[in-house]
């Protein structure tokens, strides 16, 4: 009884945290990690065992095609949770996430705006977003992903589905928001039921300085 109880109450805490990053900026996000203790463990537990019923996951997708790309890359990771991309990918990743929870985890807000991400200009020749697409202000952590990726670099993003289902335009919307901000679509895979896997291109020349981004829903998770 008493181990039901708490796992309750660990489920309902993941929920409200989960609801909470969907819902506000980055900014906000980043200071209410800092404000609840062990707020980033308790979420990561939570979306690890929300995942680990997937029959695929994104992550491992994102590895096999990392093994197909050149070993020589560097990849900056968005949102990288405890950096298993580093871990497994030949590449030398750069993870950054709101609270370097694991070694080599940098610790920022990718949606602070125009060098947010301590890199370099054009420093990477991949840039992915595993399911972290997550604050109201996404689309300034994608402007972000453009300016550290170099000349003809790749976007690579998975994202629930259900999050663009209902919404004004639904995936097409977020797929021309992507084009105005200067990626290129050179693949989508929408096989799986529950996420898509979209790859880009970065295009040369300036991109427009203000991007209407679609509003997203925020992935809900079942309860358990
Ligand atoms: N990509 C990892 C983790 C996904 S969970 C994986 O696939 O396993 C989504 C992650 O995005 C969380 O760790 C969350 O903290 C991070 N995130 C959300 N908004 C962020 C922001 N504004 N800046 C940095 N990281 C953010």
């Amino acid at each position: 009884m008493l181990e039901r109880a708490q796992l309750q109450l660990r489920g309902g805490r993941f929920r409200w945290l989960n609801e909470q990053l969907y819902t506000r900026s980055g900014a906000a996000a980043a200071k209410l990690m800092v404000a609840e203790e062990g707020a980033f463990a308790e979420y990561h537990a939570g979306f690890r065992a929300q995942t680990a019923g997937w029959a695929r996951q994104p992550l491992d997708i994102c590895i096999t095609w990392l093994a197909r790309c050149p070993a020589a890359w560097e990849v900056a990771d968005f949102g990288c949770g405890d950096a298993r991309l580093a871990a497994r990918a030949a590449q030398r990743v750069h993870s950054f996430d709101l609270v370097a929870a694991s070694p080599g985890v940098v610790a920022c807000d990718v949606c602070g705006g125009p060098g947010a991400v301590p890199l370099p200009d054009g420093a990477v020749q991949a840039a992915v977003f595993c399911l972290s697409l997550m604050g109201t202000d996404y689309g300034r952590s994608l402007q972000e992903a453009r300016r550290v990726l170099a000349h003809r670099g790749t976007l690579w993003i998975a994202e629930v589905r259900s999050r663009f289902e209902g919404t004004a335009g639904g995936v097409d919307a977020f797929l021309q928001a992507l084009d105005r901000a200067g990626f290129q679509l050179k693949a989508r895979d929408e096989s799986d039921a529950l996420f898509a896997i979209f790859r880009l291109q970065r295009r040369d020349g300036d991109a427009p300085a203000m991007v209407s981004w679609p509003a997203l829903k925020a992935c809900e998770y079942k309860r358990r």
